[in-house]
């Protein structure tokens, strides 16, 4: 406790290393790689991101035309945006909110004609 007190000392006059995060954050460099947003419309379902993203948190239904991405698993390393095609992934700077619960970004889309093999468009 003694050996303890000179730095408790300290710490009382000097700035505070730490943040009461999430009610203040830090700004986010330039180069953050944060939460995943699909611009949905432009998707074709081609599955690249799934094939690609190394935590396979990514479910891609080219039929159903949906998109899905677990949060909880996702590491935030690109690699989806990087691929994708048809450059409809993006990330933006700032992360999510911490939540109580595991989250899952369901996302429905509309496949267009020109992405089927029988040029037919899904209902
Ligand atoms: S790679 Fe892009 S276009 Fe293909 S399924 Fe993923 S988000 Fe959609
Ligand atoms: S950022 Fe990385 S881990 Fe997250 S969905 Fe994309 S490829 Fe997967």
């Amino acid at each position: 406790m003694f050996k303890m007190t000179p730095n408790i000392l300290k710490n009382f006059i000097t700035e505070k290393a730490t943040r009461l995060y999430p009610y203040e954050v830090k700004e986010p460099y330039d180069i953050n790689r944060g939460e995943l947003v699909n611009e949905i419309e432009k998707c074709n379902f081609c599955g690249i991101c799934a094939a690609k993203c190394p935590s396979q948190c990514i479910t891609v239904n080219k039929k159903t035309a949906t998109w899905e991405c677990a949060l909880f698993v996702c590491v935030y390393c690109g690699v989806c945006v990087e691929t994708c095609p048809q450059k409809c992934l993006h990330q933006k700077q700032t992360y999510r909110k911490p939540v109580r619960e595991k989250e899952i970004i369901f996302m429905q889309g509309e496949v267009k004609a020109k992405d089927t093999p029988d040029g037919s468009e899904s209902s």
